[in-house]
């Protein structure tokens, strides 16, 4: 492993002046569980790594009738552990419990699953289907970028050398909404998704008709994929077997999976119109209380 300087900054301005000055051979690190793994098997050569963990900003956690606020350092149990973000980011919430178990938890957050661009991440769709903005930090200013835009190809995200993810903002899910995530797994836990769908509904007042909804697919492409024609075919449709087969049946054309060790093509697309029917009905579920 090539030796490299570690700095723990206390403030923003402090780190991307640091990830400015080293370029692409510094990363910023928060929970460490995908950046030490990588380093130690020498993806790449690192001259600094740049903990994230002493920026207050960074570490912080907030909702409220703005919506939620998710430093890129929050790790994973204090999402999950907020009674306010588990009744209205029920999505958010299903990611974040299941990536790996509770050591990982206490480390990892969101924020490097993000950065990290696995289309696997099962804390990616969760944001995407709950209209997330990641927003961005460089010596040259901020800027926000939706989530569902942020991977570009496997581990390759929009950050330019030198940017730094602040933080990822959830708007106020609207009233009657509700959200799901899951993913298929051959084991119990502690492995990566075959295929995940996560969805989110917006019902209208009699829970009977469905106002708006969003879908999401893990693994099954280069990137996490939001599935727009799946989710907008259910807008203004009444919940029901018919429209939601439907939905699902769009959300596995979407899907644009490979096949390796993990599961075939075929086997992927099966999972998504599976995932895809059971995470709407419990969304719906959700969102009527
Ligand atoms: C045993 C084990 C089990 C796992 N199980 C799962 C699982 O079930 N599901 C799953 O999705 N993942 C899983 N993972 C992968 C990993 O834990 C997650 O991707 C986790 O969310 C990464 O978060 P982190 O805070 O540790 O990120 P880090 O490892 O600190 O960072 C990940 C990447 O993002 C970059 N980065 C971090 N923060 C920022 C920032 N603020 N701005 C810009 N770039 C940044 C880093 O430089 C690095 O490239 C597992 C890993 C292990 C070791």
């Amino acid at each position: 492993m090539h030796p490299f300087a570690y700095v723990a900054p206390s403030t923003v301005a402090e780190a991307v002046a640091v990830l400015d000055k080293h370029g692409d051979r510094a990363r910023p690190l928060a929970g460490g569980t995908d950046l030490l793994v990588k380093a130690r098997a020498n993806v790449w050569e690192l001259d600094a790594v740049v903990d994230i963990k002493n920026i207050p900003e960074l570490m912080k956690l907030s909702v409220s009738n703005d919506g939620l606020s998710i430093g890129a350092g929050v790790p994973c149990y204090q999402i999950y552990d907020n009674s306010q973000i588990a009744a209205e980011y029920p999505g958010i919430v299903d990611g974040a419990s299941i990536i790996g178990g509770i050591q990982i938890q206490s480390r990892a957050g969101v924020g490097g699953n993000l950065c990290n661009a696995a289309p696997s991440g099962d804390g990616i769709c969760p944001l995407i289907i709950h209209s997330a903005v990641a927003k961005i930090a460089s010596t040259g200013g901020t800027r926000e970028v939706a989530v569902e835009d942020f991977c570009t190809g496997p581990s390759r995200t929009v950050l330019k050398a030198g940017e730094l993810l602040v933080s990822i903002e959830v708007p106020k899910p609207a009233a009657n909404s509700g959200a799901a995530y899951t993913r298929f797994i051959p084991r119990n836990e502690m492995d990566i998704a075959v295929a995940g769908v996560g969805v989110f509904v917006q019902l209208d007042a009699s829970g009977k008709n469905f106002v708006s909804a969003r879908i999401a697919l893990a693994s099954v492409g280069p990137v996490p994929i939001l599935a727009k024609e799946a989710g907008n075919s259910l807008a203004g449709k009444p919940v029901n077997d018919e429209t939601i087969a439907t939905a699902a049946a769009l959300a596995k054309a979407a899907a644009s999976p490979i096949t390796d060790m993990r599961g075939t093509i075929e086997q992927r697309k099966t999972l998504v119109e599976v995932l895809t029917g059971r995470m709407i009905k419990q969304a719906v579920e959700r969102a009527r209380g």
